[in-house]
């Protein structure tokens, strides 16, 4: 029976003398995903340190048996330097935007390696390769990656709970590149926002130059897919609350404590990112505003956290301090306007603050999504109170009709809070009513369910790629065995070699070179380097292998045992060159890392080495300018890999292939290429021609192999005389 494989930093137990099941946000969200067909179990530390192992053995037992919970078990020193270390004192501040406060330490870094991949190995020990693996939080970044190593075919989800920063915060962390290459190798990475998820794509972009779309990204011949699933809340323990006698005399009692003031109510972890101090600093003035009229209790339930860390300390030292100076300000014998508890609360206590809080004041400078928000408004059965919200909120995204501010603009949050506390009724619950829906119907279990779907779906896309390449491979090779004579036209950059930085490092591997020569010795095959590469590339490379090898895309040849290169077309005008490079001279000072290369039938213009986006916008602009200037010329403007290319419109790979074909009686003809200009092979309208593309863009070509590596696999069976 296929598994759920749910893997946390925590596993979802509180261990003392006796383990109970710890009812956290993410437990009752999978509550429900677990069914006859599927077993759910979980992977994480237990929350206890043991010298002992005969007591490890019996609580791992105990926690498998009873639970379906398999504990890894760290050290004090791992905790320290794993969890408290790298994971909340260096990737926390980083996700979050607080860059000043990333603490690193290569110890951190070590222990996070070495724990990540304990938990990948462990994984790996009880998973089947038809389960799926459900990875969770920035504890366990590497996890996905290591982990595929081991067990390549099975199903890798992960799911970030905070925030991904935007390209040039997150490039402040030390390892970025293996916390990004990490993550890639899920199969699929979900985040709360459209914002987090495009902030991921521009950091493999910029960090790894990986492009990708909206959807996926290929990395290692297979896809990782993106996608945006907001967490929700576990609504339905919610209404159960509401529903119980211990919430209503709660209620009652709070009801009645407050009877003469309007209630403000924050709820949250005492964190930086939370805004507490900013928030102060906007009641502080509400007061000021209001001191003739005090009537608005405002209470704060910080609920602890992380006094490990060092700014964690500072923060709640900080907030005690200010509390006490507006508390010793504006209290009077009856009224204290903030009432600041530092302890966790029961769930009915909870629930009936929310349920009475005219106004719910969440204003973090950033978080992940914010479940408060949305506990606030399922509480609201009387569909009355104003949820005023940081617009830096994941969670702002969907309720968007709650009162938006921005958190940093201290008199605009003192505005809306006054304006909340005068809203009418009627507009109240015009913008409650819609959220409260939407929180309720969107819940953490639906969240659970679709992210699982997706990822059961991943799969299949990289199934068909990579049957595709067989299959083509097996059709090509039933149709060469019959033929007596083929040509094979292969591009050389993109094609048999991968890209490099700059063109001169993208030389022929000795694996390249042994699979052209051992093509070119086959009796009944003819190859032809067909390239953009100036002569003495191709000469320097490949000359003395027994291939022809095509020039400037069909400029000129040299034909194997030749020393003279010919052209194809003797009759081509180039006069237009001069005009062509005065032009790309503009375009060479900005953006820096671009240059022109001048071969005998073309100008380049490269952008390879230019930041990647102003470069790739300089050559739509330089394309437009290139196309109306040079409207009466007999040229071709194009744009390949990185690369914007002006050549002549009398020669292209298409009018070589043809010549060739014309001079040779070929049974069958081969033309792989990666860009454009080898679509103009791929349009030749002839039955004997086998097109290949290399990459998964539109094309001409009948077949697409997604990358070199697979192309060469392909090239290498025609090499073989067992196939034939
Ligand atoms: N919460 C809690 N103890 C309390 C009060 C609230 O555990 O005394 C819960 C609250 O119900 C919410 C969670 O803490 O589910 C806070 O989640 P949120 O997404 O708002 O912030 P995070 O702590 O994840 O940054």
């Amino acid at each position: 029976m296929a598994k759920i494989i749910i893997v946390s930093n925590r596993l979802p137990v509180t261990v003392g003398n006796v383990i109970k099941k710890s009812p956290g946000g993410l437990v009752s969200a999978l509550s429900g995903v677990s069914t006859n067909n599927t077993k759910m179990i979980w992977i994480g530390w237990a929350g206890t340190f043991s010298s002992n192992a005969d007591n490890s053995a019996k609580l791992k037992e105990t926690l498998i048996k009873d639970f379906d919970c398999y504990p890894v078990f760290l050290s004090k020193k791992e905790i320290s330097d794993y969890y408290h270390g790298f994971s909340n004192a260096c990737l926390w501040p980083a996700l979050h935007y607080f860059s000043q406060h990333i603490h690193y330490s290569s110890m951190f870094w070590d222990s996070y390696v070495n724990i990540n991949r304990k938990f990948a190995e462990y994984i790996a020990a009880n998973a089947a390769d038809d389960d799926l693996v459900w990875i969770h939080d920035y504890h366990l970044f590497l996890v996905p990656q290591m982990l595929r190593k081991i067990k390549p075919n099975i199903k890798i989800g992960f799911f970030l709970h905070t925030p991904f920063p935007s390209f040039e915060v997150f490039r402040c962390l030390p390892h970025r590149e293996e916390i990004l290459k990490g993550l890639l190798g899920s199969d699929l990475v979900g985040f709360h926002t459209y914002g987090y998820l495009r902030h991921f794509r521009r950091s493999c972009l910029r960090l790894l130059n990986i492009e990708s779309d909206i959807a996926q990204i290929l990395v290692d011949k297979r896809f990782c897919k993106l996608g945006v699933f907001p967490i929700g809340i576990n609504s339905d323990q919610f209404l159960k609350e509401l529903g119980t006698k211990r919430f209503i005399k709660r209620r009652n009692e709070l009801k009645k404590a407050y009877a003469n003031y309007k209630v403000v109510l924050s709820v949250e972890r005492v964190d930086y990112t939370k805004g507490i101090l900013r928030r102060l600093e906007a009641i502080e003035k509400f007061l000021f505003h209001h001191k003739h009229k005090l009537d608005v209790a405002f209470i704060f339930i910080g609920i602890p956290t992380r006094g490990e860390v060092k700014e964690y300390k500072e923060l709640l030292g900080q907030i005690q301090k200010k509390v006490g100076e507006i508390n010793s300000q504006y209290s009077n014998i009856e009224y204290t306007p903030i009432h600041f508890i530092h302890k966790t609360i029961p769930l009915s206590d909870l629930c009936a603050l929310y349920s009475i809080a005219d106004v719910a004041m969440i204003t973090p400078l950033i978080d992940g999504m914010n479940l408060v928000a949305k506990e606030y408004l399922a509480c609201k059965i009387d569909s009355t109170g104003v949820l005023l919200l940081s617009e830096f909120a994941g969670a702002a995204h969907e309720l968007i009709s709650a009162v938006l501010v921005n958190p940093y603009d201290i008199d605009n949050v003192t505005k809306n809070l006054e304006n909340a506390l005068l809203m009418d009724e009627a507009e109240k619950s015009q913008r409650l009513i819609p959220m409260r829906s939407h929180v309720i119907r969107y819940n953490a279990n639906q969240w659970a369910q679709t992210f699982l779907k997706e990822l059961k779906q991943s799969r299949k896309s990289i199934k068909k790629q990579n049957n595709n390449a067989k299959f083509i491979s097996e059709k090509v090779l039933s149709s060469i065995k019959k033929a007596k004579k083929v040509a094979f036209f292969i591009d050389y950059d993109g094609t048999l070699r991968e890209f490099e930085d700059t063109p001169d490092k993208a030389k022929p591997t000795k694996e390249i070179l042994q699979i052209i020569s051992a093509l070119a010795r086959h009796a009944n095959y003819e190859v032809f380097i067909i390239s953009g590469r100036k002569e003495a590339d191709l000469e320097k490379w490949f000359k003395g292998l027994n291939v022809a090898l095509i020039s400037e895309h069909g400029y000129s040849i040299l034909l194997p045992k030749s020393d003279k290169w010919q052209m194809i077309n003797s009759h081509i005008d180039l006069s237009w060159k001069k005009k062509v490079i005065k032009i790309l001279s503009q375009y060479v000072s900005t953006p820096q890392g671009t240059s022109i290369e001048e071969k005998k039938s073309s100008v380049v213009w490269h952008y390879r080495q230019a930041d990647p986006e102003f470069g790739k916008w300089k050559s739509q602009q330089l394309l437009g300018n290139l196309l109306e200037i040079l409207t009466n010329e007999n040229v071709v403007v194009s744009q390949g890999n990185h690369i914007v290319e002006v050549s002549s419109s009398q020669i292209n790979k298409g009018f070589a292939v043809r010549h060739f074909m014309q001079k040779n009686n070929y049974d069958l003809i081969v033309c792989a290429g990666d860009d454009k200009t080898d679509e103009t092979m791929f349009q030749i309208n002839d039955a004997r021609i086998v097109s290949i593309k290399i990459g998964l863009d539109e094309t001409f070509a009948r077949y697409k192999i997604a990358d070199p590596i697979l192309f060469r696999e392909f090239l290498l069976k025609f090499t073989k005389k067992e196939n034939f």
